[in-house]
């Protein structure tokens, strides 16, 4: 793949430069847009010359515009047929899409654009798809629905968008996207762009892509960068340390890593005690519960994750804001491994090494493999900076039933917000498993969400749900 990481101010950045087309250029001038974002002048060159693309640019870099662009170029006006299909995550995103794609397509008469989400009924959707478009945009859930009825027909198809790949991935949508990327036509362009780059990403880009160039915009201010701190703790001190740690920094998400078992064992115990709401990976859970604790930790309703190198292995959690070296490792190799799962992509990172007299010499070993002198911070400096405790911002809630009952992310979500009525944004991600279904809802309308699922449907029927406890206070109750 190659990789262009573009500094913001390297080319040129007027739309003049790229192969448009004049009205096409006047329709730029008119909605006010006098020069390229650098997201755009990173992108457009490569999009128009046909090539697939990765583009990752943060929120609000008018990376609609540089796809939008893209497929308008690619588009037979006189062929009425669907050309383009773009997918976006949520209905309010594809709405704002189909609006921003219907400004820059304005230059053209008669280019028809049609939004095709969930929560919208079936028999207006089914009549415009009769009339016919030249661009579909859509969430997955019901792109699949129209695909499956036949009334979607992406033959004549030529570009297809993924847009905020990263939060589709999020949602569950990975299966649903291989489906729709499936019946698209061999020859066609592929162009998608994420706020971030999970590792989810390469899969698609393997998957659905040629050859895909890759365009990366990294914030110039804020490089990938991990900051690390040691302290000096007795034995004694140790696992309580962890806690003034959470207390002081406050990080959502936190990677804590032990050299035992039963040093990890110890302190789920502590962290819990303490009202952290904290969950131990290691070799002896059963799938379906290791499942369930990574689940609860990567939709972020589980503070601390506890676990030993080898019970960690083959992690992605893309989030990460803090990896703590409860015990530090006598190998510098896997410190560095430990520690690079924070600080990925544009964030940045802590990690927090509790090292004990005796362990001095790992230290020393890990300086001088990572060529840095170490930082030191004392215990006593740590204070606790919020009365609140330290709570995760989601909650789990689990429904009993999954792929095997044929419910995808989309038909979860479509109940949450249109059935009853919540927000898109108070919903985090959805993972659908072969038995179960697991939904991240904001913290405060868990119990509103639970109590409302309990009492409606999902696909038409009604579900068993319960509340996981994310690794908070006290036993976990069984299923
Ligand atoms: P993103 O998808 O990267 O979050 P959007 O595509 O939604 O960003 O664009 C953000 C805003 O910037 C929109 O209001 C859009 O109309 C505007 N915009 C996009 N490109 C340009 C440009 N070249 N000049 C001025 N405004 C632009
Ligand atoms: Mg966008």
């Amino acid at each position: 793949m190659n990789t262009t990481t573009q500094p913001a101010a390297a080319t040129s950045s007027e739309f003049s430069r790229l192969p448009l087309p004049p009205h096409a250029l006047e329709n730029l001038q008119r909605l006010g847009y006098t020069s390229m974002t650098p997201i755009q002048a990173a992108s457009l060159p490569l999009a128009l010359a046909g090539h697939d693309l990765i583009a990752q640019a943060k929120t609000g870099s008018g990376k609609t515009a540089a796809f939008a662009l893209a497929l308008l170029a690619n588009l037979n006006v006189r062929r009425f047929a669907v050309q383009a299909l773009v997918l976006c995550p949520t209905r309010e995103l594809a709405e704002q899409v189909t609006q921003e794609v219907r400004r820059l397509a304005a230059a053209e008469d008669h280019i028809k654009v049609l939004t095709l989400c969930g929560g919208s009924t079936m028999r207006p959707q089914l009549a415009s798809l009769e009339h016919g478009a030249h661009i579909v945009v859509g969430t997955p859930g019901r792109l699949m629905d129209h695909l499956e009825r036949g009334s979607l027909n992406l033959e004549a198809l030529n570009t297809l968008v993924l847009d905020e790949a990263d939060r589709m991935l999020d949602m569950g949508f990975f299966d649903d996207i291989a489906t729709i990327a499936k019946q698209c036509p061999k020859q066609r362009q592929t162009l998608l762009f994420s706020a971030t780059y999970p590792e989810g990403i390469a899969k698609i880009s393997a998957a659905f892509m040629r050859e895909p160039k890759e365009v990366k915009l990294l914030a110039a201010h804020a490089p990938s960068k991990i900051r690390q701190l040691f302290f000096e703790v007795s034995e004694s001190e140790r696992l309580h340390a962890v806690s003034l740690l959470l207390n002081h920094y406050r990080p959502v998400s936190t990677l804590a890593f032990c050299n035992t078992k039963q040093q990890c064992r110890d302190l789920v115990q502590v962290l819990r005690a303490q009202g952290f709401a904290a969950l131990e990976l290691h070799g002896e859970l059963e799938q379906r519960e290791r499942d369930q604790v990574m689940v609860q930790f990567a939709n972020r309703s589980c503070s601390v994750l506890v676990a030993t190198d080898i019970a960690a292995r083959g992690l992605d959690i893309a989030q990460l804001e803090a990896v703590i070296n409860v015990d530090i490792t006598p190998d510098a190799a896997t410190h560095t491994h430990r520690i690079g799962r924070t600080g990925r992509v544009d964030e940045e990172g802590w990690a927090w090494s509790l090292v004990s007299m005796d362990e001095m010499g790992s230290v020393g070993k890990i300086e001088q493999a990572g060529g840095f002198s170490s930082a030191w911070k004392k215990l006593s400096e740590l204070t606790s900076t919020s009365k609140e405790p330290l709570r995760p911002p989601m909650q789990t809630i689990q429904i009993l039933g999954g792929r095997k009952e044929k419910i995808r992310a989309g038909d979860v979500l479509g109940a949450l917000t249109k059935d009853l009525g919540f927000a898109g944004a108070q919903i985090g991600k959805i993972n659908v498993n072969e038995f179960s279904t697991y939904v991240a809802v904001e913290r405060g309308i868990a119990a509103e969400v639970l109590r409302k699922l309990a009492g409606g449907k999902v696909k038409g029927r009604s579900v068993k749900v319960r509340l996981m406890e994310g690794g908070e206070g006290g036993a976990e109750r069984q299923p």
